[in-house]
């Protein structure tokens, strides 16, 4: 499942293929994905230029000109896949449909945006432009972790009276928006919380730190994301998935990275999801 990283990953990669260039064409081949398509959406992204590509959490907004922006989320399992040569950068022709190939973006520019997605948990939508705050996928969420809302001080506040493991309140995505399961892991190793403490049991400077120890996680996997941008146009023009080097996620049983310590990575479950922790450095 795409995480927050990823999904700006694929922003970046979309970007150059859209902003500035018009929507010439927009195949829309089923009524829905995890819900239904809003209505006429091919003929209202037909002949709309794309003025700019935002992220929200893990959701894509393309601003359109006319005053509505395409809410994109990929759910589980979609794909975004560039091919066509807009910028003479790409090297991939058009590849024959696929059967998942639910929505088709043809770009003014030669450009060809397809979104595929064999389980559909993704899901698209047309708001106002600016209006996305009320939209309800968005309306509960709370600040976006690298942003200017988001602070050491506002995470401490939110958290320092809840009795909740620290893992499922930042899990939590009114606490902050975007956070999942690989990326909260990450986090808790490096600020060296364990992921069963309480909130509430937490003290107020290890909970402040908590912040740019987020910030800096999420920064890392996206200049990750960026390479792995430089190499996709090798490869076959899908953006978004890339090989990232994890501390204790998906490390169950390997030796603990911080040196001087000879722990092992345990792996637990909290809430129906695996948490990864070094139980000696992780307190
Ligand atoms: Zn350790």
């Amino acid at each position: 499942m795409p995480e927050l990283p990823e999904v700006e990953t694929v922003r970046r990669g979309l970007a150059p293929a859209m902003e500035g260039a018009v929507i010439a064409r927009a195949l829309v081949n089923r009524p829905d994905l995890r819900w239904p398509f809003p209505e006429r959406m091919a003929e209202r992204l037909t002949g709309r230029r794309v003025l700019q590509l935002r992220r929200r959490s893990k959701y894509i907004l393309v601003d359109l000109e006319g005053g509505e922006s395409l809410l994109v989320h990929l759910g589980m399992s979609g794909r975004m896949t560039v091919s066509g040569d807009p910028l003479g950068q790409f090297l991939h022709d058009h590849p024959a449909a696929e059967k998942h190939d639910h929505v088709v973006l043809e770009m003014s520019n030669g450009a060809r945006v397809t979104f595929n997605d064999p389980r559909r948990f993704g899901a698209m939508d047309l708001l106002v432009t600016g209006q996305e705050a009320a939209h309800p996928l968005l309306a509960a969420l709370g600040p976006e972790p690298l942003g200017n809302a988001f602070s050491g001080e506002s995470l401490a506040a939110t958290l320092k009276s809840r009795r909740s493991p620290v893992k499922s309140a930042l899990l939590d995505q009114r606490v902050v928006a975007g956070l999942g399961n690989i990326y909260v892991c990450e986090t808790l190793y490096r600020a060296r919380i364990s992921p069963v403490r309480r909130c509430d049991r937490i003290a107020a400077p290890r909970l402040v730190a908590l912040a740019p120890v987020i910030r800096a996680v999420l920064d890392e996997a996206i200049i990750a994301g960026g390479s792995s941008l430089k190499d996709y146009r090798r490869a076959d023009g899908e953006l978004g998935y890339f090989q990232h080097s994890f501390d204790v996620y998906g490390r169950e049983g390997a030796p603990c990275r911080t040196p001087g310590c000879d722990a092992a990575i345990l792996r637990i479950t909290q809430s129906g999801r695996s948490s990864f922790y070094c139980p000696q450095c992780q307190r």
